[in-house]
């Protein structure tokens, strides 16, 4: 449990942005946003979908 709540503030903190694609915003944009297949991007993407999934799975429990 106190690991869950610890991830949980981690990802709260994090404020990631692409160098090559400092407007890209995976809110906002989704994964079609996505320019090229760049990595970091994807990255960005990725985090923010596993917090929104976070942020269900908290709601849910
Ligand atoms: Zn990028």
């Amino acid at each position: 449990m106190f690991q869950f709540t610890y991830k949980l503030r981690v990802a709260e903190r994090v404020k990631a942005k692409c160098e090559r694609h400092p407007r890209y915003n995976p809110e906002r944009d989704g994964r079609g946003g996505i320019k090229g297949g760049c990595s970091t991007c994807f990255s960005l993407y990725d985090l923010h979908h596993v917090r929104l999934m976070l942020d269900s799975a908290h709601r849910d429990f």
